[in-house]
């Protein structure tokens, strides 16, 4: 086995160079802890970056990719499968309101997807995106994405997008026209500062599409699959979306994205979009599998319980650097008074990975699937660094 020193440097000599890497290389995980090429072990609060909610190698994943692995692995969309035939039929009864499905392979893709089919099912080209939202990095999804450091090097993007403050319904109902197909908003907004939706603001934004003739686009790419505390967080506040986008923890870890589309608009014109991948057999099995452990482990209630017990935990420390600690379920953010990275480097000195979501607030991600004892010792780290 090499060690952590050889991996980072083979890589790095060959890498893109998009990604400022931690000094560590990973070689395993088991639930919530990952271990580097040395054997050494670390608290997992980067979490895949959301794609690990059920943790690392959860045996009914392994199992149903093995099993699927040995039957098929490639099919598209042409020939019907039945795994994926099962996987559709179980996620749409898994989805809050009735909908048809289209499969692809991660989020900026079931974003890009569905900005097209709101201006498919609507025949108008605006859209309107959040300021500090963040839907992915290709065109479409980059256009919807509010940080201009993401955006300026791109120039020009696609036409008819404008973006409003998040959480401000009069601003809506300013810039909403007759030319807006749709308005398209995280429930928590993730990548932006981990900010909760204020109360209402959904139903609010429902309301002012509905009377416009615009569709909702909910992106629940990151809040999706039991991260706030419910299996969606649109469940929170009961609204009905025209448009579910979701992806990340979806399949467990294995590269999967959906495009939930409300019932009522019917099935979509033959041909109008497509993927090689999407809806492939070992994603579905593993989607498959991943949905029953989330209801069969109550995987959205242990995420409420242990969301609630570590801001509490963390409100209780009083750390002198921390502005505001804010979340929904363990979706988790430290506002800090200055910059996050150097926290977030010093934080793997003492065994915890560990986000960033903006210049100054820290993010934590854990697998809802953390224990414990395994929280308790984040809330010492983090004690020891920001306490400092
Ligand atoms: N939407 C949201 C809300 C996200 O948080 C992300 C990823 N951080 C994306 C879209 C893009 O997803 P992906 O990286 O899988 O393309």
């Amino acid at each position: 086995m090499l060690t952590n020193a050889e991996i980072i440097a083979q890589e790095a000599q060959y890498t893109s160079g998009l990604y400022p890497k931690r000094p560590l290389a990973i070689v395993r995980g088991e639930g919530a802890r990952l271990y580097d090429a040395e054997g050494r072990m670390y608290i997992d609060c980067v979490g895949g970056q959301g794609a690990a909610n059920l943790g690392h190698c959860h045996p009914a994943i392994v199992a149903a990719l093995r099993e699927q692995a040995e039957r098929l692995i490639s099919c598209p969309e042409i020939f019907p499968n039945d795994v994926r035939a099962a996987y559709l039929s179980e996620l749409a009864a898994a989805l809050p309101f009735p909908a048809r499905i289209f499969l692809c392979n991660s989020g900026t893709e079931a974003v890009e997807a569905a900005l097209k089919f709101a201006r498919l099912l609507t025949g108008r080209p605006g859209i309107i995106a959040t300021m500090r939202g963040f839907h992915g990095r290709t065109m479409g999804a980059l256009s919807a994405t509010w940080e201009s450091k993401y955006r300026e090097p791109f120039l020009p993007l696609v036409p008819e997008f404008s973006h409003v403050p998040y959480g401000n319904l009069d601003a809506l109902r300013e810039a909403i026209g007759p030319q807006t197909a749709a308005v398209l908003i995280e429930p928590v907004q993730g990548e932006g500062g981990v900010r909760p939706a204020p109360p209402g603001y959904l139903a609010g934004v429902a309301e002012i599409c509905a009377a416009n003739g615009s569709l909702v686009l909910v992106d629940e790419v990151q809040t999706g699959f039991g991260r706030t505390g419910k299996l969606f967080a649109i469940e929170h506040d009961g609204i009905v979306p025209d448009i579910l986008i979701l992806a990340k923890s979806i399949a467990a870890g294995i590269p999967m994205g959906a495009v939930a589309i409300h019932e009522r608009f019917g099935p979509l014109p033959p041909g109008s979009h497509g993927s090689t991948f999407g809806g492939n057999p070992l994603a579905c099995a593993a989607a498959r599998a991943a949905l029953r452990v989330y209801r069969e482990e109550r995987i959205p209630e242990q995420a409420a319980v242990k969301g609630a017990w570590l801001m509490q935990a963390l409100r209780e420390l009083k750390l002198p650097t921390v502005r505001e600690i804010r979340g929904l379920g363990l979706l988790v953010g430290l506002e800090l008074k200055n910059r996050s990275q150097p926290a977030i480097a010093a934080l793997i000195e003492h065994g915890v990975l560990a986000l960033p979501a903006g210049p100054n607030v820290l993010r934590l991600l854990p697998p809802l699937v953390i224990q414990m004892e395994e929280l308790e010792q984040v809330v010492r780290a983090i004690d020891a660094v920001l306490g400092a």
